[in-house]
C-alpha cells in the first residue's frame, strides 16, 4: 500500500468555531443606567429598571442592563 502525500488535518469543529468566531455580530441593544435609552420597538424613553433588565414602561420590550458601564 503506497500513501499519498502527508495530508493536514483539518477539524471541522476548530473551522466552524473559527468562522463564528471571525464572523461580524450584530449590534445588541442594551440599556445603559444614567442615559437616555429608547425602546428598539416603539421609541418611549420611560423603563422600569431591574437588576439585570431593563423593560419597556410603553411596550414592554425588554433589554439586558449593561453592568459594565453602571455607574456607582
Ligand atoms: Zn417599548
Amino acid at each position: 500500500m503506497t500513501r499519498g502525500p502527508a495530508r493536514k488535518v483539518v477539524s471541522i469543529v476548530d473551522a466552524r468555531a473559527a468562522a463564528i468566531a471571525a464572523a461580524p455580530r450584530p449590534a445588541m441593544p442594551v440599556y445603559v443606567p444614567g442615559r437616555v435609552n429608547r425602546c428598539v420597538e416603539c421609541h418611549h424613553e420611560a423603563f422600569w429598571v431591574g437588576r439585570i433588565t431593563a423593560e419597556c414602561g410603553s411596550c414592554g420590550r425588554p433589554l439586558p442592563v449593561d453592568q459594565l458601564r453602571r455607574h456607582p
